[in-house]
């Protein structure tokens, strides 16, 4: 793996992979731009080196035909156009005549973006499933390919780990930051080491709990994953969200390092108006960690050097649950430590509460960050 400042980039044709698998609203607008902004920085160093510029990423899970009309990538070519005040041309093909023709015509300094690759899934999969001959024709288009997609990084795609194999190679900054922070949280975090976990997937991140459990000194556990924990304890937990399968895992884990949820915000089904209980009945369901229970994490916070977080508190989408979630990062805020968010929807969460730059790091790949946690080596980085 190398680094984009130990490659001669001058005057080549680069190939960027970059991950604007941004959120888009039903008016097609760009709900979150972080990512975007994220990638300028790579952006900019090619542009610095009088690169021609050309951009793949891909854009939703595209299944069908009809997902074609959201997941176009041209609502991002114009905010990409917009942060770099320089025309981006989009191109929508992901190969073909008119790939070949704009490519041929690039002059030092533009920019071109492909349409999503994910639009070659309707063709047999063939991004997904990392086609060799696809990866050859995109590898065909420039000189150099610079990985900078970190949210891709766990998956080998004909677009990252294909190309990589035709085309001499290296990490864009994006990724290089991804790692500079990561990686020190699990191999040397300055202890004490505190681990917040929310969110409602326990079962994609089991092996990430796992292995945090062996690194870290503490880990709160809030949002719904909290009930599943509580109900691997025998705890009423009414209505609330449990990950079923997950709970021989959960009763399988040394429980002396996790702190659990001592009350609750719960509501009854359907219905707006909350209470703050200690304990839930059958009939409730717990959307958010109460005062109680905010008062005790942020006791273990303000006696930490080094923080990570994955997944909210509470059911964030409805503004009444995002207490929990809120007021741990207003704690954070004021602490003098290393403090890593996850990727997803805490990110979403720590950017749109206004508090990023309060933050260490906030990651821009949910699914890759926690891989890189599990210990995993991480196919897109091995390039
Ligand atoms: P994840 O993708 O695993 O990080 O989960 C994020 C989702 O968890 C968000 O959609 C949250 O609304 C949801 N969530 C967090 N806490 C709760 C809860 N107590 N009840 C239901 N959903 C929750």
């Amino acid at each position: 793996m190398k680094r984009i400042d130990e490659v001669n980039l001058r005057n080549k044709t680069v190939i960027i992979r970059v991950d604007y698998n941004v959120p888009i609203n039903d008016k097609l607008e760009i709900t979150d731009d972080n990512r975007i902004k994220e990638s300028l920085k790579t952006i900019n160093y090619c542009l610095d080196n009088n690169c021609k510029i050309i951009l793949l990423s891909h854009l939703g899970k595209v299944k069908k035909e009809e997902d074609k009309l959201k997941y176009s990538l041209k609502p991002v070519s114009e905010r990409l156009s917009l942060l770099l005040d320089k025309q981006v041309t989009f191109v929508p093909e992901t190969r073909g005549n008119l790939v070949k023709e704009t490519v041929l015509k690039m002059q030092p300094g533009d920019i071109v973006m492909l349409e999503n690759t994910r639009f070659e899934d309707l063709n047999d999969k063939k991004e997904s499933s990392c086609d060799l001959e696809l990866a050859k024709y995109w590898a065909s288009l420039g000189d150099i390919f610079i990985n900078d997609a970190f949210g891709t990084c766990h998956r080998a795609h004909a677009s990252n780990v294909g190309i990589s194999k035709y085309l001499p190679s290296c990490l864009g900054f994006l990724v290089l930051k991804e790692l500079d922070n990561l990686l020190p949280i699990i191999n040397n975090p300055e202890r004490p080491f505190t681990v917040i976990l929310g969110g409602a997937k326990l079962s994609d991140k089991l092996k990430t709990v796992e292995n945090l459990i062996k690194k870290a000194d503490y880990i709160l556990v809030g949002g719904a994953m909290a009930y599943t924990f509580l109900k691997a304890n025998n705890e009423e937990v009414g209505k609330s969200l449990v990950d079923e399968d997950s709970l021989e895992f959960v009763k399988s884990l040394d429980k002396e390092k996790i702190i659990l949820p001592i009350d609750h915000i719960v509501s009854l089904e359907n219905k707006e108006e909350t209470r703050v209980v200690d304990k839930i009945s059958p009939n409730e369901i717990g959307l958010d960690i109460g005062p109680k229970t905010r008062e005790l994490f942020k006791s273990f916070l303000e006696k930490s050097k080094t923080i990570f977080w994955n997944g909210p508190m509470g059911y964030y989408e409805n503004p009444i649950y995002q207490e929990g979630t809120k007021y741990l990062c207003e704690v954070i805020s004021k602490l003098d430590v290393t403090s890593v968010v996850g990727g997803g929807d805490s990110a979403s969460c720590v950017i749109n509460m206004g508090y990023k730059d309060k933050f260490t790091h906030v990651s821009t790949g949910g699914g890759a960050s926690l891989e890189l946690l599990e210990g995993k080596e991480l196919p897109g980085i091995n390039i």
